[in-house]
């Protein structure tokens, strides 16, 4: 029975890398009718933040995922946070100590880190030396009856054998081999605070939540020797591990990293822009794993259903935030009318370009009608503010290739004209505002870009845009006479 977890440690928003960790094993779950687990590992207390979980599991949902068992919908494996599970990981740290394969380690942070100088300045690599080594049992008990009379707690560290290979048959790497001498020497489970380090707890919850599969990303690789290392001496049988491939920024040609400011990496960033969840949940599958075929748009059944582990790729995946903006595009484009009018309003509110109370029912219809213009441009909701910017406020002034399409007879006559053909129109309307436009071309004599361009700068102030029957209609009577007398003066 296929049992796989995502297992977010609660140190802020959800970022687009443990995004695709997540929708992954959702993915393998769901297409093998398996369980998908989510655990919160919250024992590196330092760095949790409050309301992480929370954000994680919202932005999660957001996605358009589900967990059959969490800290929120309970399950047969609880407690679900790691921070619950402190007696669980007592009971094999003391079975660890008493085989002996475990032991209390009295060294400060301050002589472990000399240490480290020094064997860097000698070029070994940095490793931990056993601290008790060659001590008689009566050497090593005075020095431990030393360090606790200077009020050193404790770490606990565990065994690393000498020359032991440890390997794995990786679902995305294929072999994969650590000789344990490249460990760095025993290594931490148990802190001085009492809390279990990640790669201790890791195992004894994937081991007792009984999961089949690891599938996580690459930065896990080096951490499997030790976690290997804690089954082969609990023996336990490990799950299979997956380690995927690393993000590459195609921006900046480097690993995507939090610290990377040329694009944004959490969720709730795309989120409160008005992406599409089903957009992202498109977009995020496809960093590191291929469909078959050439089709890059997906529903989330679609993918359940073609999600195989064998098309993980082995190379860097890609982040192209111009692919993004294109994938979002293609479902702003496919959505409701109502749906992406209602996101825009947000982003418009959010923007304070419109506030609340003015949105009777006769300005959401024109909001709708003005949306209805922009929306096959939008690859997200926010981008409203800026494109319909001209709607909502006094016109910006031309620039300098506008102005030169502006400064010759044709083009003053031809506004002239314009002015006083709409003057005439019964109906401010699209179809009354074109049949001026062709009443302005009989007169003066102009005809296509000639006499399009000069009204479409002047009135909408920008020399691309939608439909300038559409633009001018929601422009309205007033703001147009405006736009062009200002023009003209
Ligand atoms: N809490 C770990 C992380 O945030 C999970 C690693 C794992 O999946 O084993 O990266």
């Amino acid at each position: 029975k296929i049992r796989v977890r995502y297992a977010p440690s609660p140190t802020g928003h959800l970022h687009i890398g443990n995004a695709r960790t997540a929708l992954f094993n959702y993915l393998f779950a769901r297409h093998n009718k398996g369980t998908f687990v989510i655990r919160i590992e919250d024992t590196d207390t330092k760095r949790n933040v409050t309301g992480g979980e929370q954000s994680q599991l919202e932005n999660l949902k957001w996605l358009g995922m589900d967990w059959d068992e969490g800290p929120d919908v309970g399950g047969d494996y609880g407690p679900y946070r790691q921070s619950e599970r402190q007696e669980i990981y007592q009971k094999y740290i003391q079975q660890l100590l008493d085989a002996g394969v475990a032991y209390e380690s009295y060294k400060t942070e301050e002589e472990l880190a000399t240490a480290r100088e020094l064997q860097k300045a000698a070029k070994i690599m940095p490793h931990y030396e056993y601290e008790f080594a060659g001590m008689t049992d009566a050497q090593k008990a005075d020095t431990i009856a030393k360090a606790k009379a200077k009020g050193i707690k404790p770490v606990i560290r565990i065994k690393v054998p000498d020359d032991k290979i440890y390997e794995w048959d990786d679902m995305v790497k294929g072999k994969v081999q650590f000789e344990s001498n490249t460990i760095g020497g025993d290594w931490v489970i148990q802190k001085r605070d009492g809390m279990p380090t990640y790669n201790f707890a890791v195992v004894i919850d994937d081991h007792l939540m009984q999961i089949s599969h690891v599938l996580r990303g690459d930065d896990h690789v080096a951490n499997t020797p030790k976690q290997l290392m804690i089954y082969d001496y609990l023996g336990w049988q490990p799950p299979k591990f997956g380690h995927m491939s690393l993000i590459i920024n195609t921006a900046t040609g480097k690993k995507l990293s939090k610290r990377d400011e040329s694009v944004l990496q959490f969720i709730e960033q795309y989120k409160e822009r008005g992406y599409l969840p089903e957009a992202m949940f498109n977009f995020i599958t496809l960093l590191g794993w291929s469909p078959v075929g050439e089709d890059e748009i997906f529903t989330r059944k679609q993918f359940i259903k073609q999600f195989d582990p064998k098309r993980l790729s082995k190379s860097p995946a890609a982040f192209d935030q111009k692919k993004l903006e294109w994938v979002n595009n293609q479902y702003v484009k496919a959505a409701d009318l109502s749906k992406i009018t209602d996101l825009s309003i947000q982003s418009l509110l959010q923007a304070g370009v419109i506030q609340s109370n003015d949105l009777d029912f006769k300005t959401i219809e024109w909001l709708r009608a003005l949306v209805a213009l922009f929306k096959d441009q939008m690859s997200y909701t926010s981008q409203i503010v800026e494109l319909s910017d001209i709607f909502f406020h006094d016109p910006a002034k031309l620039d300098e290739e506008a102005i030169a399409e502006l400064n010759n007879d044709d083009a003053l006559v031809t506004l002239q004209a314009f002015g006083r053909q709409i003057e005439q129109l019964p109906r401010f309307t699209a179809t009354q505002i074109m049949q001026a436009i062709f009443a302005v071309r009989d007169e003066v004599g102009v005809k296509g870009r000639k006499l399009y361009m000069p009204i479409r700068i002047a009135t909408t102030r920008s020399m691309h845009g939608p439909g300038i029957g559409e633009s001018i209609e929601l422009l309205g009577y007033q703001r147009t006479q405006q736009h062009l007398t200002e023009t003209l003066n």
